[in-house]
């Protein structure tokens, strides 16, 4: 009795969309194999991880969440699910998400929103988002129902739904994670990442995860360095920058109290604090949600109903049509949504006043993190700006829910490696999280530092 009360409020988190305990088995039996054989064991050796349903997985349904995909089964297997399998981990199932990654609480999912494990200790039972994108990622790893999963962070889904459920996540240097066969949303910002409990399976997991992959044009042919062999939570000799921006208006006090807390902690590691200016922040938001869309637009445009998972063929329809309606039945309304503002901005009339200005806007906002380099090493800001929120809590407001990324996205636009810790709970019990932003390539210096807060 006790076990099926368990399964059920597992069940209900719903931060599963399949389950394929049969691949997770599988990993276990080749683990014990090699172990019997008296082989060294494989990095990740039987480990039973979680893979969003971003991720292209051979022979076992990935839908993006989104309905237009459903039931679409892929021939072929993403690079980075490959590398993990190689790594010697198994599948425990495809996790839920926000459709195609766009949404920070989970609850643009066509199979239903995800639940966050945690309950605010003084606001009754009601339900909370585990953040987004990787909403079933975070909440599977905060329910203990998988020690690892991956995730992907365009404009912060690794970091904020880490920081919700009091986890780690590691969005490494743009170009470390092959893009190969993970569903597109916006590809110029979209990296792949793991979550996990700590520092240390995070440095595991991208390890296996990172790699140059020819396929891939953005790939960076670099040797993937030797992460978990090179933690320190030693901060002697590191400048840590506190950047000003980010003290913005209506910050909760809890927040900023975490973020002093943070920098103590570094100065207690040895770091040294240094105040910097990233004087373009605040353009930072407007820019990503003009540059995600437009490319989404673009990306997108494949799910036409010819190529993909769902068509709509009402009676007597011609081509037109059916693209129209299968896209109008298959793409839920924040896609809509990202796609009308997306081919607004491409279009003729309206393309220099905005996406050539965002695109600008983007390049000043790594100009002022490369000046920051200068006087500093790392970076260290919170997470969001907010504990996690009741669902339908900002579901009718995009705006609210788009400010909710307020601290993810510059790193996003400068292709930044940037790690969200557990920082501790505020009054509610709830978890906050702490950024950690590093220089291009530096993810053993953001690694580290995630160490020293830990
Ligand atoms: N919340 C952001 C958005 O909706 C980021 C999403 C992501 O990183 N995939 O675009």
């Amino acid at each position: 009795e006790a076990f099926n009360t368990a399964v059920a409020g597992a069940k209900a988190l719903n931060a599963f969309i399949v389950e394929t305990p049969e691949h997770a088995l599988a990993a276990a039996d080749a683990a014990d194999a090699a172990r019997a054989a008296g082989e060294a064991p494989k990095p990740l050796a039987g480990v039973p991880i979680g893979m969003k349903d971003l991720f292209a997985t051979k022979g076992v349904q990935t839908t993006a969440a989104s309905h237009i995909l459903e039931g679409f089964t892929p021939t072929y297997e993403s690079t980075v699910s490959q590398k993990l399998w190689d790594a010697g981990a198994g599948m425990l199932g495809k996790l839920n998400l926000d459709q195609f990654a766009m949404g920070s609480s989970n609850e643009t999912s066509f199979f239903g929103n995800v639940i966050s494990p945690w309950r605010r200790k003084d606001g009754g039972n009601a339900a909370l988002t585990p953040g987004g994108s990787s909403g079933g990622s975070a909440s599977a790893i905060a329910a203990r129902l998988c020690p690892a999963a991956t995730g992907t962070d365009t404009g912060g889904s690794i970091r904020q739904p880490a920081a919700f459920v009091g986890i780690s996540g590691i969005k490494p240097t743009y170009g470390r994670c092959s893009r190969w066969g993970t569903v597109a949303f916006a590809s110029s910002l979209d990296q792949a990442g793991p979550m996990a409990r700590d520092v240390t399976d995070c440095a595991i997991m991208l390890e296996a995860m990172s790699g140059f992959d020819p396929k891939d044009a953005t790939s960076l042919d670099l040797p993937v360095p030797a992460w978990e062999a090179g933690l320190s939570p030693d901060m002697t000799g590191k400048r840590i920058g506190i950047p000003k921006e980010y003290r913005v208006d209506g910050m909760p006090a809890e927040i900023e109290a975490l973020w002093q807390q943070g920098i103590e902690w570094m100065r207690d590691a040895g770091a040294e604090i240094v105040e910097v200016s990233l004087p373009h922040t605040k353009y930072a938001l407007p820019a990503y949600y003009i540059v995600a869309p437009a490319e989404a637009s673009s990306n997108l445009a494949r799910y036409d109903g010819v190529r993909f998972g769902q068509r709509e063929l009402p009676e007597g329809a011609n081509l037109q049509d059916m693209y129209a309606a299968t896209r109008a039945a298959g793409f839920g309304d924040e896609v809509k949504r990202r796609i009308l503002i997306g081919t607004y901005v491409l279009s003729a009339g309206f393309y220099d006043a905005y996406y050539t200005q965002a695109q600008k806007v983007r390049t000043l906002i790594a100009q002022d993190f490369e000046k920051a380099w200068a006087v500093c090493d790392l970076l260290l800001t919170p997470t969001a700006p907010s504990a996690a929120f009741a669902l339908g809590e900002k579901q009718a407001d995009p705006l609210a829910m788009y400010l909710n990324d307020v601290f993810t996205v510059p790193a996003s636009l400068a292709g930044l490696p940037a790690m969200s810790v557990p920082g501790g709970l505020d009054g509610a019990g709830l978890p906050l999280g702490l950024q950690v932003i590093g220089r291009p390539l530096d993810e053993q210096g953001v690694l580290n530092a995630g160490l020293a807060i830990e």
